[in-house]
């Protein structure tokens, strides 16, 4: 099988500060105070090329936090005057497209649940006609190709040409000690029949803890894979999601900094 996407190569439309690629920021915008403190130690690193925060949250289940919405927006924004970073975040459905484009968003991306729906990718491609703004997708819940080729064929197919797949690892059933096993031959697979589609590793969410990160990064560089992307917090371990992952920022400049790197030229 080949798959031939009318696509950007990853440097035109990144300006990459430092090898690998890396995204990095909270798993979730908090408070001004939080996203801003964040952003500005990463900033500082000199590492950090796109800073990252979920602000509309896709929950599994009912009952927890569910994103600060639209606000975080504002927020973003301020990050990028002060930090002079792009920002990045999470687009579920049509009108968070819009309000990201308003916004001035500079990168958008797919989630791993919504990956898996085609109707729901399909709301986003259509918002996103006639918009030249990157986008990446990550990889569906379930380790199934097919879904993940589908849904960079749908963003693509509606004129996006900036695209870079997220590989987040896949749910399984048995107990491992991933929280999302990496099934790292799906994200081989998708790079052999698609060379030129740039493939940023996700480690946060593959491990699901702080402790794995370093190896799992490690191992996506050593598969040539274009980026990393990293969660990280001013203060992980009161973080309001995904605080057993994530990474305060000296913490995440250290393990970048120790990374052998063998990173593709894009
Ligand atoms: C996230 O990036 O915080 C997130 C919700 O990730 P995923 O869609 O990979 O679960
Ligand atoms: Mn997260």
């Amino acid at each position: 099988m080949k798959l031939s996407l009318n696509i950007q190569p990853l440097h035109t439309w990144i300006d990459v500060k430092n090898e690998p690629l890396l995204i990095s920021g909270p798993c979730s915008a908090e408070t001004e105070e939080q996203l801003l403190n964040t952003a500005r130690l990463l900033a500082n690193t000199g590492k950090v090329s796109i800073l990252r925060a979920g602000i509309w949250k896709p929950r599994t289940r009912p009952g927890e936090f569910e994103g600060i919405g639209s606000i975080g927006l504002e927020w973003l924004k301020k990050a990028k005057e002060e930090t002079g970073l792009p920002i990045a975040t999470e687009v579920a459905t049509a009108s968070h497209v819009e309000e990201c484009l308003k916004a001035g968003v500079d990168v958008l991306w797919v989630g791993a649940r919504s990956t898996v729906n085609p109707f729901t990718v399909q709301e986003i491609a259509d918002a996103l006609k006639g918009v030249d703004i990157p986008v990446m997708v990550k990889n569906p819940v379930n380790p199934d190709l097919s879904l993940w080729i589908g849904a960079l064929e749908r963003i693509n197919n509606a004129g996006i040409t900036k695209i870079a797949a997220i590989h987040r690892g896949f749910t399984s059933f048995e107990k491992t000690s991933y929280r999302n096993v990496p099934m790292w031959e799906l994200a081989i697979q998708l790079k052999t029949i698609c060379p030129e589609l740039p493939i940023i590793n996700d480690p946060s969410h593959i491990c699901g803890n702080r402790e794995l990160i370093p190896y799992v990064a490690q191992k996506a560089l050593d598969l040539d894979m274009q980026g990393l992307m990293i969660e990280s917090h001013i203060n992980p371990l009161v973080a309001w999601t995904d605080a057993k992952q994530q990474l305060t920022p000296e913490a995440l400049s250290k393990i970048i900094s120790e990374l052998n790197l063998r990173v593709a030229a894009s």
